[in-house]
């Protein structure tokens, strides 16, 4: 029998190690913050996406994590890059180009292998294979499947859609379910689906969602995926999808995996948690892209433990608050007004680092994450819902006139963004 191991020195205890959790180890630990990093697969782990990079996800590697297009090629995650795309409705294209910002394809196994490599040379200490099952968040206390036990200032949720964190907090239990997309992927050799040249997206095959092709080095990487509707079988019609692609031949089992699809927690946080990525619903509802997202809001979540923790070093010593006497009655104070954020300072110095993070991180991500999600949903009614069935007028007509639009949303950086990592104020 494994013994229980209770670690109460961890300042941050993050459960999942991909792009957001991944993200968010490294930037703690980098600061000097000690961090234990648990992921439930072994690393390298395999993980369904189309492993698709846009540009803004690019130079936010780049700005905050110093990871640079050629780092990716050297780590051996780089699959292709492509500046031409289409898109479909049906077998009918709609809208093809040529976009000046590339498309970068990579192999999410190794991409994410390479992030977490970073994180545990920066002082993370990873733990792989090892499966959290339970997680309280007013404590701060996490449970593996083993027995171990560790406890943390803060625990970051990062462990994607169907987040253990997340379902361990009864207010967030029962959200997302209806916003939470399936999707099956299949990797096809190009001997056998040789019309796939450049990378495509088809609408038409479902309601609410689409069907992608992405060309890379040795496959096809083809899937499709979004929020079923009544009578849709996702299978049977991603067969009928090939079938008109012209592939040839057998190809391997469908893999299926959930990702959400509009429906993001505007408030993810709760005790000592704090959720990012995939595990707060930071999906866009039109494309599905979400390693952006997760990213954003792991580094986000850091930061603002970051600026906490410093703040309350500062505040404490600067104030002369007496954690001992007056700890209650402040406490009661903060309660009083309301909101911890708006408090008087001392008040939340003493109010507990892990409130204040918390405040600050979610008035951090709704001004870039929650924002541009929001925008996207606008976008996602009108390319889903108003369409009746494939094919529809409205649709066409706004691929057609907008489809530009569609791209400057995948590929934009938002100045908010660069505002906020820049900003003296936030680091
Ligand atoms: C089919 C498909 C195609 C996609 N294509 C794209 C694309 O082309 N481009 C794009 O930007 N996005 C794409 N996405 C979305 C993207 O993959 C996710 O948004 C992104 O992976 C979210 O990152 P994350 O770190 O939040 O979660 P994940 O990458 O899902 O990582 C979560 C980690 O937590 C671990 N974990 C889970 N439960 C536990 C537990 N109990 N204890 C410990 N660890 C746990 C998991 O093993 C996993 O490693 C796609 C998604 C799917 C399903």
């Amino acid at each position: 029998m494994v013994p229980d191991i209770v670690n109460t020195d961890c300042d941050a205890l993050v459960v999942g190690g991909g792009p957001a959790g991944a993200t968010a180890a490294f930037t703690l630990a980098q600061a000097g913050l000690s961090v234990t990093l648990i992921e439930a697969c072994k690393v390298p782990r395999a993980k369904l996406c189309g492993g698709l990079l846009t540009a803004k996800t690019l130079s936010l590697l780049q700005q905050s994590l110093s990871i640079t297009s050629q780092d990716i090629i050297a780590s051996g995650a780089h699959e292709s890059t492509a500046h031409r795309y289409c898109i479909y409705s049906r077998s009918k294209l709609l809208v093809s180009g040529r976009y000046p910002q590339a498309f970068t394809f990579i192999r999410r196994a190794a991409f994410d292998a390479f992030l977490l490599e970073r994180a545990k040379k920066a002082g993370v200490h990873v733990l792989d294979n090892l499966r959290v099952n339970h997680v309280d968040a007013a404590s701060g206390e996490v449970r593996c499947a083993n027995g171990q036990q560790q406890k943390a200032k803060y625990v970051i949720g990062a462990d994607g859609a169907h987040s253990i964190v997340r379902r361990n907090i009864s207010a967030f239990r029962r959200v997302m379910r209806r916003t939470t997309a399936r999707t099956i992927e299949v990797r096809i050799p190009h001997r056998q689906w040789k019309a796939a040249a450049f990378p495509s997206v088809h609408l038409g095959w479902l309601k609410q969602g689409y069907a992608w092709a992405f060309p890379n080095r040795s496959h096809v990487v083809a899937g499709m995926g979004g929020i079923m509707q009544q009578g849709e079988n996702l299978s049977h019609l991603m067969r009928q999808f090939l079938q008109e692609q012209k592939v040839v031949g057998a190809y391997p089992e469908f893999a299926g995996a959930a990702l959400p699809f509009g429906g993001h927690l505007r408030a993810p946080v709760h005790g000592k948690a704090m959720l990012v990525g995939d595990a707060a619903g930071f999906a866009d509802s039109v494309f599905g892209e979400g390693v952006y997202y997760a990213i954003l809001s792991g580094l986000l979540a850091a930061k603002a433990i970051l600026k906490a923790q410093k703040y309350i070093k500062v505040q404490s010593i600067k104030d002369g608050v007496q954690e001992t006497d007056s700890l209650e009655s402040v406490r009661r104070q903060a309660v009083v007004k309301g909101s911890i954020a708006e408090a008087p300072e001392p008040c939340r110095a003493v109010c507990g680092e892990n409130g204040v993070a918390n405040s600050m991180y979610r008035k951090m991500i709704a001004s870039p994450v929650v924002k541009e999600l929001d925008r996207a949903a606008m976008l996602s009614r009108f390319v889903y819902h108003r369409a009746k069935g494939p094919d529809r007028f409205a649709v066409k007509c706004f691929l057609k006139l907008a489809h530009g639009r569609l791209l400057r949303h995948l590929h934009k950086e938002d100045t908010h963004v660069r505002k906020l990592l820049s900003s003296e104020q936030i680091w």
